[in-house]
């Protein structure tokens, strides 16, 4: 498709924090992009909001008790309204839908995103739960199809820039920035107490709730590292976490003659939004507000703390292992985080029912997509019992 054709976008996850921004984009190029799908699980109120402004083709509420609300708002519209995860991974096969931005949160991003590569569309990826769970099977499937997966994390997509006219033989290593979250200076001895309000309050990003705190926990980082090996073929032992609390420098790449690439912008997700829509055309022009040296002049690098946050490990781990490892991890994740997040167990919890679940669930070696199925219920319900 040529840049001169208006794209119709599929937005999953529309009312969350990423899909929101994205529909920002999408307002900001209307001559470049429509946004012809929006998905929500269910945020009623807001998502009938922006089926009346944006005038999408499709509109679906997930859960299906919501879906005369939703419908009925929409009948003088002239939009098609549906309901169920089966018609979010129906829809994406559209053929009138050009790309396909997965901002679901956690497993139920990966079903769509196996279906949208089925279809050979074009995909920018912000579920990066996906490539946790699955990532061999995606490269899998991508090497079979047309499609085409964009990152919408800004670390990756940080990455992709630096790549950009680059040897894959010539990477040496991957620096993967990370905020150090909300808890970079909190003693490890009061981690027990901190609430989730606490956890809450992100330094330097506004995102939906699950991010937020696996960016508390540094679980974020150790996805995105495992996001990464997928997403550039490199190896896990070649990525280092580098707290980096100004989140300025969105990630780095060192090359075998020692020379080192980083990418910078200030911390806004529109940025990696635009690029990754722009793509592969090019860079999206605009007037928001730029980023000024001498308002950064103090741009500074730590090691993690991986004792404080021992998450980080148990990734490498999962990503060393492979299998059904990863996607264990990140179902005991789901579990914990959710259960944080209403009150229910204290902050080391998380670490604590994310490793005995790891521990327990058998392995398999090489799983196909049942195995994922199979290997994501056990590990929440036995991740549920230790709660
Ligand atoms: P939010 O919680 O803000 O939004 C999630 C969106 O997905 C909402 O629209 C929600 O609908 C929808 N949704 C959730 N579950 C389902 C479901 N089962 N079926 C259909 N729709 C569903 O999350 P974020 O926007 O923060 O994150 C989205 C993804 O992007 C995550 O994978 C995250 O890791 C990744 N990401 C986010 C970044 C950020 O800055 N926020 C940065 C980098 C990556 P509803 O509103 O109705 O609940
Ligand atoms: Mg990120």
């Amino acid at each position: 498709m040529t840049d001169t054709v208006i794209r119709n976008i599929a937005i999953l996850g529309s009312t969350g924090s990423i899909g929101r921004q994205t529909l920002d984009i999408i307002a900001e190029y209307p001559d470049r992009f429509k946004a012809s799908v929006l998905v929500a699980n269910s945020s009623v109120d807001l998502l009938i909001e922006q089926a009346i402004r944006f005038k999408p083709d499709t509109v679906i509420i997930a859960r299906e008790e919501l879906y005369d609300t939703v419908n009925e708002a929409l009948s003088t519209h002239g939009i098609t309204v549906l309901t169920g995860s089966q018609s979010i991974v129906d829809v994406v096969k559209d053929p009138t839908i050009d790309t396909v931005v997965t901002a679901m949160v956690g497993y139920s991003g990966l079903a769509p995103t196996i279906s949208a590569i089925g279809a050979g569309k074009r995909i920018a990826l912000a579920n990066k739960e996906t490539l946790v769970v699955a990532g061999e099977l995606i490269t899998r499937l991508l090497q079979s199809s047309d499609s085409v997966i964009y990152p919408v994390d800004s670390e990756h997509g940080a990455f992709f820039q630096c790549l950009v006219g680059e040897r894959h033989e010539d990477i040496a290593r991957f620096l993967l920035t990370a905020s150090g979250g909300p808890f970079r200076k909190t003693p490890k001895d009061e981690l027990a107490h901190v609430t989730a309000a606490d956890a809450l309050k992100h330094p330097n990003w506004a995102m939906g709730a699950k991010i937020t705190i696996d960016s508390a926990t540094m679980m974020n980082k150790g996805f995105e590292m495992i996001e990464a090996r997928w997403l550039f073929g490199v190896k896990p032992r070649d990525i280092e976490i580098v707290v980096h609390p100004q989140s300025i420098v969105h990630s780095m790449v060192e090359f075998v003659d020692g020379s080192v690439k980083a990418q910078l912008g200030l911390p806004d997700m529109h940025l990696p939004i635009r690029y990754a829509l722009g793509l592969p055309g090019g860079r999206l022009a605009t007037d928001s507000k730029r980023m000024t040296l001498k308002d950064f002049a103090n741009l500074t690098f730590e090691t993690p703390d991986r004792d404080k946050f021992p998450l980080i490990d148990v990734a490498y781990y999962a990503a060393e292992r492979g299998g059904n490892t990863p996607c264990v991890m990140n179902a005991a994740n789901e579990i914990a985080v959710a259960a944080f997040l209403r009150g229910t167990i204290g902050f080391n919890d998380i670490y604590r029912i994310i490793n005995k679940t790891v521990e327990k669930i058998a392995f398999v070696e090489s799983p196909c997509y049942d195995d994922y199925v199979n290997s994501n219920a056990e590990a929440r319900q036995y991740a549920t019992t230790l709660l």
